[in-house]
């Protein structure tokens, strides 16, 4: 479902993406794990065209893209077949909890009103916010604003999810509902990839996992494999300074 090859992505001078190999099947579940300032935000941002990358090739759904000869029409295709959650939330303040999530309905994929807003109404009641749909987001919690930034990103019926340390924003009582949101979205058989620091999250909700630092894939492996047998050194050292 996702393919990258020989992804380069260097910030002026600073090799921050060195060659990255990966792929993820349809319906898998993937984390990447990996120290602060290791390009795993980078390498998310890089795949849906937010970061322009610097070499390699983007593959998504079979939609195969040179990134260095993308044309607008590959970028939009990209980004079309991902959704993405993001840390900070990035919810539009001035619109309610419904319009968030119906905005990218009727302004990006043309839905009508009327069926955006019976979409986003379900999507919103299947992460709990059924009560909550003319709120605006400074009158909810952290982890329902979060959960906001799931049911739009779910709205679209993307191809991939992808999720930036979707807990990180959030104070420690409401990482669990936002957790558990994450996994019922899992168990419905979506293809995923996933950057977070909550290691048994990670464990119980992936197929694989990838450990990255410094702009490579340091190791590779099934959550069981990775988390009970890791074979490189600075993946033991990794896993045991972060329990
Ligand atoms: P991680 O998500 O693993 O913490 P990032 O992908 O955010 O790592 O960052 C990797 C490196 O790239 C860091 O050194 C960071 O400072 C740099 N970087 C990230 N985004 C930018 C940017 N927009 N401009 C310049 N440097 C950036
Ligand atoms: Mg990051």
């Amino acid at each position: 479902m996702i393919k990258v090859e020989n992804i380069h992505k260097y910030f002026d001078q600073q090799h921050v993406l060195k060659g990255i190999d990966f792929s993820v099947n349809k319906g898998e579940v993937v984390s990447i794990l990996g120290p602060s300032g290791s390009g795993k935000s980078t390498l998310l941002r890089c795949i849906n065209f937010l970061e322009q990358p610097t070499s390699g090739i983007v593959e998504i759904s079979g939609k195969r893209v040179n990134v260095e000869t993308a044309k607008k029409a590959d970028v939009q295709s990209l980004r079309l077949s991902t959704g993405m959650v993001f840390q900070q939330y990035n919810l539009f303040k001035n619109l309610t909890v419904l319009q968030n999530v119906m905005v990218g309905l009727t302004s990006v994929k043309k839905v009508s009103t009327i069926e955006a807003k019976k979409i986003s109404t379900d999507i919103l009641e299947k992460v709990g916010l059924q009560d909550r749909l003319n709120h605006y987001p400074v009158q909810l919690s952290g982890g329902q604003q979060q959960r906001v930034g799931i049911a739009r990103a779910l709205a679209l019926n993307p191809e991939v999810l992808l999720f930036d340390e979707p807990t990180s924003s959030l104070d420690p009582e409401l990482v669990s509902e936002v957790l558990t949101v994450i996994k019922d979205v899992a168990k419905e058989g979506n293809t995923m990839l996933i950057v977070t620091h909550e290691l048994n999250f990670a464990r119980e909700i992936s197929d694989r996992v990838i450990f990255m630092e410094n702009g490579i894939i340091i190791e590779e492996g099934t959550a069981e494999q990775l988390f009970n047998h890791p074979r490189v050194e600075r993946t033991k050292q990794f896993l045991s300074k972060a329990n």
